[in-house]
């Protein structure tokens, strides 16, 4: 049986997505034995493949990096999940939102808020420029599956795993997002 390239992808997110992920715990040793991980941040692989099976993007679309970085992965992957609140909602990044634009809310953060040395940081190609919302990911691109939770628990993530090495086409069902 082909091995299913899977992907996951850090966008406006705490990272507790992926400690979610991590916390898959000995099911991962299993998973190295029937996917390949083709792109990450937990491992050191700097562009984002083609034909990729299936992506979790974690986080919500902030700023400009995000923007580009989702519109290549969805380009280039088969199935694209919505990997956690932040991704499925906006979450706790677009607490922002009400502040106003970008530029309210770095005043807001790197001046108003700020006692010593207030400035706003900016270095082109460095420190990329920030969308005036925080959206999430269906948004931007089309989104095939949602994986809610803040963050989602390991069995719900292993559910969604294991019905897609099954070759089933994963649902929620139930009040207690319960995978049928
Ligand atoms: Fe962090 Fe929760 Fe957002 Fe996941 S959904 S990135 S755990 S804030």
């Amino acid at each position: 049986m082909e091995r299913l390239g899977i992907a996951t992808v850090w966008l406006g997110g705490c990272s507790g997505c992926h400690m979610s992920f991590l916390d898959l715990d000995e099911f991962l040793i299993e998973l190295t034995g029937k996917v390949n991980l083709v792109f990450s941040p937990i491992i050191d692989i700097k562009e984002y493949p083609e034909n990729v099976d299936v992506v979790l993007v974690e986080g919500a679309v902030a700023n400009e990096d995000h923007l580009e970085m989702l519109h290549k992965v969805r380009a280039r992957s088969k199935l694209l999940v919505a990997f956690g609140d932040c991704a499925v909602t906006g979450n706790v990044p677009a607490m922002r939102n009400p502040i106003g634009k970008a530029e309210a809310v770095l005043q807001r953060a790197y001046i108003e808020d700020v006692d010593l040395s207030p400035a706003i940081p900016q270095l082109e190609g460095i420190v990329p420029r920030l969308l005036d919302r925080v959206v999430p990911v269906h948004a931007i691109v089309p989104v095939d599956f949602h994986l809610p939770g803040c963050p989602p628990p390991a069995a719900r993530i292993r559910s969604l795993i294991d019905q897609l090495l099954a070759g089933k086409t994963p649902h929620l069902e139930g009040s207690n997002l319960k995978f049928g």
